[in-house]
């Protein structure tokens, strides 16, 4: 069974927490493994998904794009669930659980601000308080996002600690949660962080690869060849890839090889990195030549970091999953090139993903058919392409 009863997917994964934090995530797994058997549970996740998300989205098959390359590439429409991304799927989860769980109060982190407005959304719509803690840095950077949360009501709490950025806004929401344990549920936006949240997190996004499988019997008469999903985190990818572990499906999962000139410039952790703990699991790091934990570029903010979930983690050492990077440069060929030949801006995260098309061009024949997770749409990202185009 993945993860094993302690939370490991192999050697990876765990509770990696101060003493305090141990009774937190107990009393979480133990609210949800009882939950989620629940038949309102699924019920209401399964309604809120379908007319409020938007579910399922659609499985498209794009045909001057299949042309181009010379084989059968299907698109996992991710980028048409509300709010244009696949995160939705896991805080409208989560924020159910924690109105089980009598929590109302909830809390998040956010680096870009596409999981803060995420939260915020699913917050609103469920009754529920909301703080977003981010970097001063970041709410600096990423302004439509800070005034978007507070458009939907959720307090952005201003982090002063540090580099400004996303760890100091992690350290801040668990410091807070420790001393707000009885009201406060702490929802984390992609498959990472302590056991249970990295099999929590896939769980709800695993609705993505079931809809995908169905849609893809039903169109083609068959399972496909290949999946590919960009990895941040691994929230998107591993929620396409769960459903098929058993069958025999390539997944290819593609990070931010950022400029394209090795370590210190990417956010390509499974391709770069070697196992370490950060932000309580045990999973692949980027380090930089010192032994610290690296800084990461990458184009797509929502790539931009530097772990991974540990379930990646382990597909990656048994050989169950490939990792490759893509530089920024190759994203945004990727993101012009769908805009002009289906009509689909697709978000800078997702054009990772569409770039890897170009390494299997000539490589598979023309009956192969690879799906590709389209996580989300690129209206939020037209400041950073445009900046690099011009
Ligand atoms: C956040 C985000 C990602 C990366 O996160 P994962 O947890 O790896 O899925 C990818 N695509 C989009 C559109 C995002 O917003």
């Amino acid at each position: 069974m993945l993860p094993n009863s302690k939370g490991y997917y192999g050697g990876f994964g765990g509770k990696f927490v101060p003493e305090v934090l141990m009774g937190l995530l107990d009393e979480l797994e133990k609210s949800y493994n009882k939950i989620k058997k629940e038949r309102w549970f699924a019920d209401q996740f399964k309604q809120i998904l379908s007319d409020y998300v938007g579910r399922p989205t659609p499985l498209y098959e794009a045909k001057r794009l299949s042309r181009k390359y010379g084989f059968r590439i299907f698109l996992k429409r991710e980028d048409l669930a509300h709010t244009g991304a696949h995160k939705i799927n896991n805080t409208v989860g989560q924020a159910i659980l924690a109105k089980a769980m009598g929590k109302t109060d909830i809390i998040a982190e956010t680096g870009a601000g596409q999981h803060g407005v995420a939260a915020a959304t699913a917050c609103a719509m469920l009754g529920l308080k909301c703080k977003v803690f981010m970097g001063e840095e970041d709410i600096k950077r990423q302004h439509p996002n800070v005034e978007r949360m507070r458009i939907l009501g959720a307090e952005v709490i201003p982090v002063s600690s540090g580099t400004r950025t996303l760890k100091d806004a992690i350290n801040e929401a668990i410091r807070y949660w420790v001393s707000h344990a009885d009201k406060t549920f702490y929802l984390i936006g992609s498959a990472v962080g302590p056991h249970p949240y990295p099999s929590i997190v896939r769980d709800f996004q695993s609705v993505i690869g079931t809809e995908a499988k169905r849609q893809i019997k039903r169109q083609t008469g068959r399972l496909p060849d290949i999946i590919i999903a960009c990895v941040g985190g691994g929230s998107n990818s591993i929620g396409i890839f769960w459903p098929f572990l058993k069958d025999n499906v390539k997944f290819v999962g593609v990070e931010a090889g950022g400029i394209g000139v090795g370590i210190n410039q990417n956010a390509a952790t499974l391709t770069y990195g070697r196992p370490g703990i950060l932000h309580g699991a045990l999973s692949y790091l980027l380090f930089d030549k010192n032994g610290n934990i690296c800084p990461t570029h990458s184009i797509a903010a929502g790539l931009d970091y530097p772990g991974v979930g540990p379930a990646h983690s382990f597909f990656k050492e048994t050989g169950r999953a490939e990792y490759h990077s893509v530089s920024d440069k190759e994203a945004l060929d990727a993101f012009y090139e769908l805009s002009k030949l289906e009509g689909i801006i697709p978000a800078m995260e997702s054009s990772h993903a569409i770039a890897y098309l170009n390494k299997l061009k000539g490589i598979l024949s023309s009956e192969a058919v690879v799906i590709v997770n389209l996580s989300g749409r690129g209206d939020k990202d037209l400041d950073a392409v445009l900046g690099k185009t011009k």
